[in-house]
């Protein structure tokens, strides 16, 4: 049996078994928190200031007072790596609103909590690398800006549950998520690019998708490279009849998209493009982010 993690919770590191929240808190009952997932790779953490950041950003957004300080949150983070001797996994960060009777009014629950769990991950198997992702449109749609702003990731991730069981009902792997005007917005959990004639395109933030770390990341390599990006709404026309489609996301990292609705995407396999991104992207994060220091 694998050896129990050891979990960031609270200000304590404790084993996986004895890592419990209650059934009072308000995460739970109302969805009420925010998370970050991060990747880190040879001991390295992979852009943690900006996923930081955007912990931070969401919890001002819902006004939930995060009970460590910036510094204190980083160094939870990598203590928990540390802990579990881990060098290359995916941490998720969670803080909850915290413990509140029954009603959803927040300012009932004192204190936020704040959990760190590293571990491994292997979101798709090898061969889909080498194959590329089936797509699927999700009937469901990526929520309005007039809700709940696409730009906070709490922990209602309900409409991409239900996009991700559409996704998978209609035997693809990740589902499309078009915006209220029927634009795409993203994917379940990645950004979605597209190349044509060699120049790249990818919806605007403000066409709902989240600002994906890893997206800007993909950004700024496609630039080094010399890549024209668009950020432009499309549709899924615009899906249908690109030379090559890639997704972004810490868990996914990049990843080739080769159908929409059982249509193929130009020729069906992983495109040149993607492939040079794919490899730089491996050579990026194998050489940048925060050192996690170990024990001796
Ligand atoms: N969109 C959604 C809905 C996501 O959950 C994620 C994963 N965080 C992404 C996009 C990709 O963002 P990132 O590259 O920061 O992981």
């Amino acid at each position: 049996m694998a050896k129990p993690l050891l979990i960031y919770l609270d200000g304590n590191l404790v084993p996986e078994t004895e890592a419990k929240i209650s059934v009072f808190d308000h995460g739970l009952l109302y969805g009420d928190g925010v998370f970050e997932g991060i990747r880190f790779y040879n001991g390295r953490v992979f852009r943690l200031t900006e996923h930081l950041n955007r912990l931070y950003e969401s919890s001002k957004s819902i006004l939930l007072n995060v009970p460590l300080t910036f510094e204190e949150m980083e160094k939870a983070t990598l203590d928990t790596i540390a802990a579990n001797g881990l060098r290359d996994g995916y941490i998720r960060l969670v803080i909850t609103r915290g413990v509140g009777p029954l009603g959803l009014n927040p300012y009932q629950c004192p204190k936020a909590s704040v959990f760190v769990i590293a571990s491994s991950i292997s979101l798709y198997p090898q061969e889909k690398y080498d194959c590329g992702l089936t797509m699927v449109t999700c009937a469901t749609r990526r929520p309005t800006v007039a809700a709940l702003s696409p730009q906070v990731k709490s922990l209602n991730y309900l409409n991409n549950v239900m996009a991700k069981i559409e996704a998978i009902q209609g035997g693809g792997e990740e589902g499309v998520m078009l915006n209220e005007q029927g634009y795409v917005a993203e994917c379940t959990g990645d950004n979605l690019f597209l190349v044509k004639r060699g120049e790249v395109f990818t919806p605007p933030i403000s066409a709902g998708g989240l600002d994906g770390i890893t997206r800007r990341a993909a950004m700024d390599l496609l630039t080094e490279m010399g890549v024209r990006i668009h950020e432009v709404n499309m549709t899924r026309h615009d899906i249908f009849t690109a030379d090559e489609c890639f997704l972004t996301g810490t868990a996914a990292e990049v990843i080739a998209a080769v159908a929409l609705d059982r249509r193929l995407i130009g020729d069906g396999k992983p495109g040149p493009l993607t492939q040079k991104l794919v490899a730089k992207f491996k050579a990026l994060v194998n050489s940048t982010g925060t050192p996690v220091t170990y024990p001796v």
